[in-house]
């Protein structure tokens, strides 16, 4: 080709391997940096903010360059990973200077947002999951791992839907896909920034691949785990060995909630900042370790249904309680203990320091003190925590290999204690033995030359050498000293004695450093053997830590252990409350609150104003139940529940419904979600549903919702609404109840007291708080009154004054024809409904 004539061999190297790598960020080392070229070199200088220079800037085409030096290479990486990149590594595979023709390259690593093990400080305790979706005829092979832990899943996805909240939650940055999918999956899959990373079919088989897969016997689980482990493997480019054995799961045996129902609960993160503080994790994160610290985000992704498990859970819980000083003991214990799985994961990388293996062993050596704490905890419930295997022959090989303070680089020596191997203690002895030899010929030199300056000196050139100034030359012995250099005052030479120390202590030293690395990389290899059972240990580390917290949590903010209802479904939960709203309000400021659904009673109609508490009351609830599920004691008096199969939630904050139509749009969808798959065993929490529409289309479907579910539905659900006129619904149908948030006058002052109460609000709470606000009388007259026409009472016409009254005209009819009885009208409030609410007096009675 005539245009690769004119590039430079180094640029057609970097071609050849940018080729391999066209997605990627190519990180092409020069001496002591990484350089980038053409337009990675524009795209990177803009987002690492490097000044972009260019290659041969005098020829025609210069070739756009940029640069980063080696030892800051990580944190640039970073920063292009969380940009949502990958960063193709390629390395000098040999030393420049010895070599013949153009330095080896290789691309050693291909880092990816999906496969990075640059743990971000803070991030300790999350997982950086890969995922990996196959396309079925009939839904999705779904597998997802972390490569710094080893932890491996796959299952089988009915559905568009299901696939989604999988991927929501386990927060997946990084997807890997066949090739040819089609447009419509792609995009799905790529919502929210995710990365699709195309793994072809290579046919090779690698050793990892077929242990990953071995207790799997369905054939796509097999193929989509495959695939997932194939592209570590290749991006990796080392050994895996601590990928586990895949666990197949299904989400339908873990308490199931949409992707909607976590965002609005606040279970990981709160859904305004996206952080971690003001959510449920937030508040019952008192975890020790990093382990216990993923461990608990898992535990609250995914509730458990099995009845027994649920209950051994709590009574773990109990048993930490109950011994407070076991517990502290535990929780100190715990705090010593590093990121084993990380450790775990690093050692198989192969890269791990002195620093990490003495880490390793000091956490193991904490196994014994938990056991015995464990040990004195006399409750059957741990059991299953006194049999740790503290891995002691791993912690006596580090405690006999490692030195008590390594160096930081493998490179330098002084990793390998001493009295570990003979040979390296030989060595050893023969460079610390050749300073007192070399002063020893020095002294001896003088003595028999009577050169009282002669010197033995070294440098990289000549190596050892005697060092006579001019002065003295007369006096050496010319027959024994080999001339070998002459300065302007001095001469060097050396003696075929010196010259055998030298290449005796020169040995040593590259032997030493050489030898210890080959015995540090033997240890490793050791401990990798043994990185199953590190990993054991570590699971049940991090659920001893994960029990321990929910102790923790249980004791400081007063939660109760819940029973659970193993068959039926009655909800009875005294003094209830929310814990994150608590923890913000303080415990003084928070009301709590019952919620009572017995068998006579599936669903709790909630009336009340806006800001009165009715989705606090709701999502509290729903907060009750995963806690239980998942493990821990709830915010409540007292809670006996029901197993839950699945929550659904269409909770929209007050401002997020816009009226356009996708939102209503939206709206319904996640609805129907509920309608479609709740079971008898769901806990469904609907909040203003209608609402995102014109008012009697809203109304008409929420009440056409509400029988659906009551008649057809049977789940266990809290529907709070605006719609006054549905409470009528009590009437017709037996198994809804009426409940409302109370409030007061304080001082003029509307102040609601956040407390449920049976029946249904006043529904000209309304003009109440307009009067509170100051409006005009004669318009709260007039308000009051078209109020009772609508309603069905006042059967006059009622006089369009603006286009705003329109709809009102037609809606009358509407709410005449509801099949149930008519409410009565504002100003005839039955006030033993509610006592606080006919506080207020308005409409035509006021004076
Ligand atoms: P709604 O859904 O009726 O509009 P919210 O449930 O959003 O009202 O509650 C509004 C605010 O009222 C909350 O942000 C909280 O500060 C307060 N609140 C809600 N429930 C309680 C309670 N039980 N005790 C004290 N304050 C509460």
């Amino acid at each position: 080709m005539v245009k690769t004539a004119k590039i430079t061999p180094m640029m057609q190297q970097y071609n050849a391997v940018k080729d391999q790598y066209p997605d990627a960020f190519l990180f092409y080392r020069i001496g002591d940096f990484y350089e980038l070229f053409n337009d990675d070199a524009i795209k990177g200088s803009q987002i690492l903010e490097l000044t972009l220079t260019a290659r041969d800037k005098s020829a025609a085409h210069p070739i756009p360059m940029c640069g980063v030096p080696h030892r800051a290479v990580d944190s640039y990486i970073n920063v292009l990973i969380d940009h949502g990149y990958k960063v193709a590594i390629c390395e000098q595979m040999e030393d420049p200077k010895l070599a013949v023709g153009m330095v080896k390259r290789e691309v050693i690593q291909l880092v990816t947002p999906g496969t990075t093990t640059n743990v971000h400080p803070g991030a300790a305790k999350e997982n950086n999951y890969l995922a990996a979706v196959l396309p079925l005829t009939d839904g999705f092979a779904f597998a997802y791992g972390d490569v710094s832990t080893g932890e491996l899943k796959t299952s089988i996805l009915d559905d568009d839907f299901a696939l989604e909240n999988e991927l929501q939650a386990i927060g997946s940055l990084e997807i890997v896909v066949p090739a040819g999918i089609d447009d419509d999956l792609a995009a799905k899959l790529k919502r929210g920034d995710r990365l699709l990373s195309v793994q072809t079919d290579d046919g090779e088989q690698h050793a990892e691949v077929s242990y990953t897969t071995q207790e799997l016997t369905d054939h796509a689980e097999v193929q989509v785990v495959a695939m997932l482990v194939q592209y570590l493997l290749n991006t990796q480019k080392r050994s895996l060995a601590h990928i586990q054995k895949a666990q197949p799961y299904e989400p339908a045996s873990y308490l199931e909630m949409d992707a909607d129902a976590r965002r609005n609960l606040d279970i990981l993160a709160n859904s305004r900042t996206g952080k971690k503080g003001g959510s449920l994790l937030g508040l019952l994160d008192s975890t020790r370790t990093a382990m216990g610290g993923r461990m608990l985000r898992n535990w609250l992704e995914r509730p458990l249904l099995q009845p027994n498990k649920i209950v051994q859970r709590h009574a773990q819980v109990q048993s930490l309680l109950d011994h407070f000083f076991e517990r502290t003991e535990l929780a100190d214990a715990l705090t010593g203990v590093y990121d084993l799985e990380r450790l775990a994961g690093r050692i198989a990388f192969g890269s791990v320091n002195g620093r990490d293996l003495l880490q390793l062993a000091g956490s193991l050596e904490k196994v014994p003190v938990i056991q015995d704490v464990i040990g004195r905890i006399d409750d059957p419930s741990m059991d299953d925590y006194r049999e740790l295997d503290p891995v002691s022959d791993i912690t006596d090989l580090i405690h006999r290999s490692i030195a008590d303070e390594p160096p930081m680089s493998l490179k330098d020596g002084g990793v390998i204690r001493d009295g570990f191997d003979a040979k390296l203690d030989h060595y050893r002895e023969v460079s610390k033995n050749s300073k007192t030899w070399l002063a020893q010929l020095q002294a001896d030199e003088r003595e028999k030359t009577g050169i009282h300056t002669l010197k033995i000196r070294y440098n990289k050139v000549f190596g050892y050498y005697i060092e006579v100034t001019k002065s003295n030359l007369d006096l050496v012995p010319e027959d024994r000293y080999d001339r070998k250099q002459t300065l302007t005052n001095a001469e060097r030479f050396i003696t075929p004695e010196l010259k055998a120390k030298e290449s005796e202590i020169l040995e040593a030293e590259a032997s030493s450093t050489a030898l210890e690395y080959d015995l540090f990389a033997k240890v490793r290899d050791q401990i990798k053997a043994q990185i199953a059972r590190i990993q054991k240990l570590a699971a049940s580390v991090a659920s001893l830590d994960v029990l321990q917290s929910f102790a923790q949590v249980a004791e400081s903010q007063h939660f109760v252990r819940p029973e659970m209802e193993q068959t039926g479904r009655d909800i009875n939960v005294i003094g209830g409350r929310h814990p994150v709203v608590e923890s913000v309000l303080g415990k003084a400021a928070y009301i709590p609150n019952d919620v009572q659904m017995g068998k006579d009673t599936d669903m709790l109609l909630i009336t009340g104003p806006n800001m009165s508490g009715k989705s606090t009351y709701m999502r509290q609830l729903a907060l009750i139940v995963i806690l239980a599920q998942a493990g821990s004691f709830v915010p409540a008096t007292s809670a006996q529940l029901p197993i839950f199969d699945h929550i659904f939630t269409r909770i929209g904050a007050a401002d997020d419904l816009a009226s356009g139509q996708s939102t209503f749009m939206v709206e319904m969808m996640e609805a129907n979600e509920a309608l479609s798959h709740a079971s008898k065993r769901s806990l469904i929490l609907f909040d203003e549903i209608g609402r995102g529409t014109a008012t009697y289309d809203g109304m008409a479907l929420a009440q056409a919702i509400i029988e659906y579910l009551h008649d057809h539905v049977h789940a266990k659900t809290l529907f709070s609404t605006h719609y006054h006129e549905l409470t009528a619904l009590a009437d017709e149908l037996p198994r809804l109840r009426n409940v409302h948030v109370g409030a007061t006058m304080e001082n003029g002052t509307l102040v609601f007291e956040h407390k449920m109460l049976a029946g249904p609000a006043d529904k000209s709470y309304g003009i109440h708080v307009a009067k509170l606000a100051g409006m005009p009388q004669e318009l709260l007259t007039r308000a009051a009154k078209i109020l009772g026409a609508l309603e069905g009472k006042e059967q006059v016409k009622i006089p369009v004054s603006a286009p705003d009254d329109k709809p009102t005209a037609t809606a009358a009819p509407i709410a005449q024809q509801s099949p149930t009885p008519t409410p009565e009208p504002a100003e005839e409030a039955d006030d033993t409904q509610d006592q606080q609410l006919a506080l207020f007096d308005v409409g035509p009675a006021v004076p």
